[in-house]
């Protein structure tokens, strides 16, 4: 095994065959059942090196990065200049290009002031999909229950069978029409509980430009993490 990196194995007894690879903080988390040996976790290893690999140049990309505080930050797919300023309690004011996080902290590398913002982009999000799905309802004439806004890890939204739309806050980052697309994309699975061919053309029917929407998060996705 030529890959070098730190590696937690859990065992666990509940476990019959599956076995999960993931990428945590920069190391490598596997769980295995119970009984399996160290050699059948070296081959594993082996079989997964090429993920493992990608994961960690992935990683190694992540960290040669200034934090989010020092970079440009998107809000409706516009770069805002961030500002920092002291103040009794925490809020967040976007003005034009220039968004200002207020609170009684040192600068935004305290972690108290990417708190204030994720509340605060949380929010935007929930405002801003409860008026774009009511839109987007009415004119593809389909009914749904509720819009929550979750912290999802990999996903950018998702429909359940009773019409419950799960959207992920990180896509008030992104630009209207990506916004759009997975909200249309969502509202589609009202039509169709499916990815089938009948699901997609409605999803082009309705969001034409849905695959320039779906080539942006693939592209720019990840950068929403911060
Ligand atoms: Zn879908």
């Amino acid at each position: 095994m030529t890959v070098s990196i730190p590696i937690e194995i859990i065992r666990s007894p509940r476990r019959r065959k599956t076995v999960t690879l993931e990428f945590v903080d920069g190391h490598l988390r596997v769980r295995v059942p119970v009984h399996t040996t160290d050699a059948t976790i070296q081959r594993i290893l082996k079989q997964h090196q090429r993920q493992i690999e990608q994961w960690q140049a992935r990683d190694r990309e992540r960290q040669a990065q200034p934090p989010w505080y020092q970079r440009p930050f998107p809000v409706f797919g516009i770069d805002r200049k961030l500002c920092f300023e002291p103040g009794r309690s925490w809020s967040v004011a976007l003005q034009g290009d220039c968004m200002t996080i207020t609170g009684p902290g040192q600068s935004l590398a305290d972690p108290a002031a990417r708190h204030a913002l994720v509340s605060w982009l949380r929010q935007l999000a929930q405002d801003d999909l409860t008026t774009r799905v009511a839109a987007w309802a009415n004119r593809i004439q389909v009914t749904y229950h509720a819009v929550r806004i979750r912290d999802q890890k990999s996903r950018w939204g998702s429909c359940s069978s009773k019409g419950s739309l799960n959207f992920n806050w990180r896509l008030v980052m992104a630009p209207p029409f990506v916004i759009d697309s997975v909200v249309v994309h969502e509202l589609c699975h009202r039509l169709e509980m499916n990815h089938s061919r009948a699901f997609w053309q409605h999803v082009y029917r309705f969001f034409p430009e849905t695959q320039n929407a779906r080539e942006w998060l693939k592209k720019h996705g990840q950068n929403l993490y911060f």
